[in-house]
């Protein structure tokens, strides 16, 4: 059923509070008006070292999270910096895009110009939230605008609504700026304008100047500990509202895990000098100093396919095991190959395991600690030593080289980058318009 509009036929019953517009409309040349996320204000969006690409996307579409979502959450300004109430008084400072806030100053400071924040977030909601905001930095809007979401519309079609009841009430209007961030709204605002015009010159016998004028801003980040909670709360509060759902059919559950992106191991920095140590006695005897370098960045290669490493560290992650950050080793073999690579091979502590075995395909890895390279070369990859890699082929000589010995202990330590990932459930979706 379309929403009924009879209600809101006057620029005074969209403004927020239905406050009368403080200024009389027959005396307005120009029309001013301002998105307020990622237009004027730097609001955060999903942080991507958190979330991969499709949780991003489904946190924010208002047809997953039968609460509407990130843009319908409150937290993300609440929490945002040093959390609200400090925020307001220090008047969300970095937080506004200042270009924008320099143009509304100007659009204030015009007697002609009627200036406008209109936004897509709900008015209920977010009405008091977005006052407290402009008014800590005293910015004097004439109408706040927010989405009555009762009303069912889109953002796209409640903007337009409201552009069309404030236009054709402004006989003396000669001019419109329009100030947004996403470009498929500027679009249809242009479409939109279009045809408005037309309309306005049969009514009041001519025709008004429009620009629709792409904003682009850096999105801000809220603090990655409380974005993470505040996402896994979402959740709770979703799983919740689907499990009351009566009919049970209408409401998705949704699922928040983490999911491994990358997996590295290294020995650990405390284990590097006992290694280069048994390098030199290895090489004690010729009394020649030592051509080796530390290879700074000790690796421990994977598998061939990284992909099957990270599998079997999911599935272990799945199993409720948690790999351990640092796993201890014993040193059970060393070699030098060719007067040029000094290497180890390592094997896990049986009793600190931790399921080393698990989640990775190789047991007894090699451990390149040092290259003979030369002085003009050790010069330059001192530089950077994260080009000192072998080939597979030398590797596969040096470990042909390896001699049994009772070596140092080492600790190698795993490092795994992981984004959360949000599914949903089997559940049918409720489509819900943002
Ligand atoms: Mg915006």
């Amino acid at each position: 059923m379309p929403p009924d509009l009879a209600a809101w036929a006057t620029p005074d019953r969209w403004n927020l509070h239905s406050r009368p517009v403080p200024r009389p409309l027959d005396t307005v040349t120009s029309i001013d008006v301002y998105d307020f996320d990622n237009t004027l204000f730097l609001s955060p969006s999903p942080n991507p070292a958190l979330f991969d690409q499709t949780t991003i996307g489904r946190l924010q579409v208002p047809d997953v999270f039968s609460a509407g979502g990130w843009w319908h959450n409150e937290c993300t300004l609440r929490e945002l910096g040093r959390g609200f109430d400090d925020e307001i008084k220090r008047q969300w400072r970095g937080y506004w895009n200042e270009a924008v806030a320099a143009e509304v100053a100007r659009s204030v400071a015009d007697p002609g110009t009627l200036t406008i924040l209109l936004t897509g977030r709900g008015r209920a909601r977010f009405g008091s939230i977005v006052e407290a905001m402009v008014n800590s930095r005293a910015m004097a809007f004439d109408m706040l605008v927010l989405k009555p979401t009762e009303l069912g519309l889109s953002t796209l079609n409640y903007k337009n609504k409201f552009m069309e009841t404030t236009i054709l009430a402004c006989p003396g209007l000669r001019n419109v700026r329009m100030f947004e961030d996403r470009g498929y709204h500027v679009r249809e605002f242009n479409v939109a304008l279009a045809r408005l015009q037309k309309d306005f010159s049969r009514r009041h016998g001519q025709p008004f100047q429009y620009s629709v004028r792409l904003i682009k801003a850096e999105a801000a980040m809220l603090d990655p500990a409380r974005e993470l909670r505040m996402v896994q709360r979402m959740v709770r509060e979703q799983n919740d509202r689907a499990s009351r759902d009566a009919g049970g059919a209408a409401l998705a559950t949704v699922s928040l895990a983490p999911d491994t992106q990358s997996v590295a191991f290294s020995v650990a920095e405390e284990s590097r000098q006992a290694l280069l140590d048994l390098a030199l006695a290895q090489r004690a005897g010729d009394g020649s100093p030592l051509p080796f370098i530390s290879l700074l960045n000790v690796g421990l290669r994977t598998a061939e396919n990284t992909l099957t490493v990270i599998a079997a560290f999911n599935k272990a992650r799945a199993a409720g095991h948690e790999p351990a950050a640092v796993t201890e080793f014993a040193v059970v073999a060393a070699g030098l190959y060719a007067d040029a690579y000094y290497a180890v091979r390592i094997q896990p502590d049986v009793a600190e395991d931790a399921g080393w075995t698990t989640w990775t395909d190789f047991v007894n890895p090699v451990v390149l600690v040092a290259a003979n390279v030369g002085a003009a070369e050790c010069a330059r990859l001192s530089l950077n030593p994260r080009s000192c890699a072998i080939s597979r082929e030398t590797e596969a000589k040096v470990a042909a080289a390896l001699q049994p010995v009772a070596g140092p202990r080492v600790r190698v330590v795993c490092t795994s980058r992981s984004r959360w990932r949000l599914d949903l459930g089997a559940r049918k979706q409720r489509r819900k318009k943002k």
